[in-house]
């Protein structure tokens, strides 16, 4: 199925299946707004406390904190939000479609990157076994031409990114003749700047009300309360602070479904440690985030880091951990080595010491921060692309199962009487009665066991067990796996020790070790 397809599939399989619906819908919906249906939310939920348990529960230096979405103006100030917070973005004459002028240039090197690649795929092909990559990749005319380019305008690029030369921007795309995807035209408007925070008003009285933003991330409500965690949790550095939370940005390219949305939920944990051992515990915080990702088991391959080259101005180390989406490798985590730079822009604009006093060397510094930021819905959106499958069966039927890593699934058991009637859904609902406090259980009774089946594999249902006549006799029930769809006769009481170590998120995190 080519990949475009399979997006389209997992769309439309997150409505229809109650996963995620476009916000708003009965009134035309609201762009890059999504809600999550009962099952999402399930999804999602399980996704934020495998990342909390995995940082506060697994760390006896971390802690966590809810702050809020309103905060004081002057905090996005002293972030830099208010006069950098801002994307370039570009207007399409014809078609009146508005561009990130950044990604449009993005995409023409991924487009010279994909050239290379289907040469040496195709060479890889030709030669076979006595095909030597490195050497080809530095002989070959083709592959050099490529080369050449790519690397000149990525060259290019960065040089106007870091001076934010919009104008140059725009000679970019001109010069590297980009054409609007919907018109086909190279009819390009000036690059601008736009900010992306929204603002709204606190007060109740017109004079006497105060702009304020609604965050565009949720780190900074950790950074302003670096103080307060410290001396009332008597923190020792190293120690990070843990905050999972909305954030807000008014996107000017919404597209790709919950990838970019303009409210969407971030994890994000400070860690703050003394000035000189940042790089080693970047290091270490780059590698220990792959490793929470992969321990999900969608295959290795689908990860890697994406150094960035172009810092910001105040960071010293960055990377993104990008994950195999259908459109591509996407940036689903960024890891950050900040230095001291939000703290003591804290200091600057409130006035207040921010510091931290080492016993160990009995001194006073301001604390440098590695960060580790991911996004929950781009990291929804990555688990529901992998786990979504169509499977032609040996009768010929096709069967569509999210194979979601079980701790992850929204239902760990559908519990289903053979037939509505003679005791079996009594029985039924006992076994549910029983099992409901230790994971979550769907009773369901309605279709045949076939379709039944069918509606909890599509969900991704670990474990279905059915009810028969056997059952009141015996005490044992059918299991049946949603991925080998083998069936198994067991006893009612062996239910809970199959299936509750299985689908615990204990049970990701031990793997973690
Ligand atoms: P991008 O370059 O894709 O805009 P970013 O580098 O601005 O992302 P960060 O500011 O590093 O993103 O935010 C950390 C994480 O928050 C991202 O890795 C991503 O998972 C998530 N995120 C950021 N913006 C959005 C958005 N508009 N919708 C959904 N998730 C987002």
């Amino acid at each position: 199925m080519a990949q475009e397809d399979v997006f389209k599939k997992v769309v439309s399989h997150c409505k229809e299946y109650g996963f995620v619906f476009p916000s708003s819908e009965i009134y035309d919906g609201l762009g890059a707004v999504y809600d999550y249906g009962q099952n999402g939310v399930e999804l999602k939920n399980n996704i934020k406390q495998y990342w909390w348990q995995s940082m506060v529960l697994m760390h006896e230096n971390i802690v966590g904190i809810d702050s809020c979405v309103f905060m004081h103006p002057t905090i996005w100030k002293a972030s830099g939000h208010v006069d950098a917070f801002n994307d370039p973005l570009i207007d399409n004459r014809d078609s009146k479609k508005r561009y990130r002028a950044d990604v449009l240039i993005e995409e023409q090197i991924a487009k010279y990157e994909d050239k290379i690649e289907k040469e040496v795929a195709k060479a890889r092909k030709r030669f076979g076994d006595a095909f030597d990559e490195q050497q080809y990749r530095s002989t070959s005319p083709r592959v050099l031409e490529e080369t050449q380019k790519r690397n000149a305008l990525h060259e290019r690029y960065s040089e106007a990114m870091n001076k934010m030369d919009l104008q140059e921007l725009r000679q970019i795309i001109l010069d590297e003749e980009i054409v609007c995807p919907i018109s086909g035209t190279r009819n390009w408007t000036e690059v601008r700047q736009f900010n992306l925070m929204f603002k709204t008003e606190m007060g109740s009285t017109a004079d006497a009300a105060m702009t304020i933003y609604l965050r565009p991330e949720t780190a900074q409500g950790i950074f302003v309360n670096y103080l307060n965690v410290q001396k009332t949790g008597r923190m020792k550095i190293p120690f990070g602070i843990a905050q999972i939370g909305k954030a807000f940005r008014n996107e000017i390219v919404a597209r790709q479904f919950i990838f970019r949305m303009r409210e969407f939920e971030q994890m994000e944990m400070q860690f703050f440690i003394k000035p000189g051992t940042e790089l080693d515990w970047f290091d270490k915080w780059k590698h220990t985030r792959m490793a929470w990702h992969r321990n999900l088991g969608f295959g290795d391959d689908n990860y890697r880091f994406h150094d960035h080259e172009k810092l910001a101005h105040y960071a010293n180390a960055a990377t993104d951990i990008e994950f195999r989406l259908p459109f591509g490798f996407k940036e689903v985590e960024g890891i950050h080595s900040r230095t001291d730079f939000d703290l003591s822009q804290h200091e600057k604009f409130s006035g207040k010491s921010i510091k931290y006093f080492d016993p160990e060397i009995n001194d006073s510094y301001t604390p440098y921060v590695i960060e580790t930021s991911i996004g929950v819905d781009r990291m929804f959106l990555s688990i529901m692309c992998h786990s979504f499958c169509e499977e032609k069966l040996e009768n010929g039927e096709t069967r569509t199962v999210l194979r979601l890593p079980a701790a992850l699934a929204p239902v760990k058991l559908a519990v289903m009487p053979l037939v509505k009637k003679d005791g079996l859904p009594e029985k039924a609902r006992e076994i549910v009665d029983d099992l409901k406090f230790h994971f979550n259980c769907q009773y369901d009774e309605k279709d045949s066991i076939g379709k039944r089946y069918r509606r909890q594999d599509a969900i991704g249902t670990p474990y279905c067990v059915t009810v028969d006549f056997d059952t009141l006799q015996d005490n044992t029930v059918t299991i049946r796996m949603r991925d080998t769809m083998e069936q198994r006769r067991i006893p009612i009481a062996e239910l809970r020790g199959l299936i509750e170590d299985n689908v615990s998120i204990t049970s990701l995190l031990k793997k973690l070790k």
